[in-house]
């Protein structure tokens, strides 16, 4: 692997990391935040602990839904509920790490994302489950590069997905990336998912949480499919896949929904969101 050292280890031992081993991880990150250069925010590193004890809960009772409320936790000083282990996952990813100022699709952000597939995967084996559709966003705040990551809400029981997808929706409306008509709409086709189901749900309200602080114009991202991804048939699956075809069968434009949801966050270029743009 080129320069990413995610979670200060190489990529490939990062990647066929068992689950035990990953909680292991996550409690070491706990117990050395500055280590590990989580983000230098008091309500974000409070949140830490809270979040590595309700994924080792979830793996426990081998779901990845909670029975009860979402977690509350901080992305820089701004609550959100936290309702799956993906999600839960994904706030680590976006908190934990600095991004190398080189870094790019290739050397640092497709690597990332492709890591986080195999560790939703992985935490979540006993269950078979994963999401259907990831997404990365990368940004400078402040100049400084950041990521978010998020997981859709697929295959949990449909009542509970339904109350996820609702307070996720809370949110981004309670943000303005959402309007009160489109609780029960959708600018999918029939049959597609409501706004607040997809990958970029967090990654969208923790930029918007930054408000000004973002370069919004520079904002880029990329949605993934885990399954394909992290099929047997890619050789290399940290490179980015190089021809067309292969971008279409792993990777995926933002949906409907978020195209009319993504420029809410402002002077958004949704060109940088293209697959064949990354
Ligand atoms: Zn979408």
């Amino acid at each position: 692997m080129p320069i990413h050292q995610a979670f200060h280890m190489e990529m490939q031992t990062a990647f066929t990391m068992n689950a035990t081993q990953i909680v292991v991880l996550f409690d070491d990150i706990t117990a050395r935040l500055d280590h590990y250069e989580v983000i230098n925010n008091a309500p974000t590193r409070q949140s830490f602990p809270k979040v590595v004890e309700r994924i080792k809960t979830l793996q426990k009772r081998s779901t990845i839904f909670p029975d009860g409320a979402a977690l509350t936790a901080s992305y820089q000083g701004t609550d959100f509920g936290l309702e799956t282990l993906y999600d839960l996952v994904g706030w680590i990813f976006s908190v934990t790490g600095n991004t190398p100022e080189d870094a790019t699709p290739a050397n640092y952000y497709y690597p990332l994302i492709v890591l986080y597939c195999q560790w939703c995967r992985t935490l979540c084996a006993k269950v078979e489950k994963e999401p259907q559709m990831v997404q990365i966003t990368w940004f400078t705040q402040e100049s400084i590069k950041r990521v978010c990551i998020g997981g859709n809400l697929d295959r949990p029981k449909k009542l509970r997905k339904d109350i996820a997808r609702t307070n996720r929706f809370g949110m981004l409306l309670a943000h303005g990336l959402a309007q009160e008509d489109e609780r029960e709409t959708r600018y999918t086709d029939d049959g597609g998912q409501l706004i607040g189901h997809c990958a970029e749900t967090f990654p969208m309200l923790f930029i918007k949480s930054l408000k000004d602080k973002v370069t919004l114009p520079d904002v880029r991202g990329v949605a993934v499919k885990p399954f394909e991804a992290l099929g047997e048939g890619v050789a290399n699956k940290f490179a980015v896949p190089d021809t067309v075809a292969l971008r279409q069968q792993l990777l995926e434009d933002p949906c409907k929904n978020c195209k009319v949801v993504l420029p809410r966050l402002g002077s958004i270029n949704l060109d940088h969101f293209n697959i064949l743009n990354l």
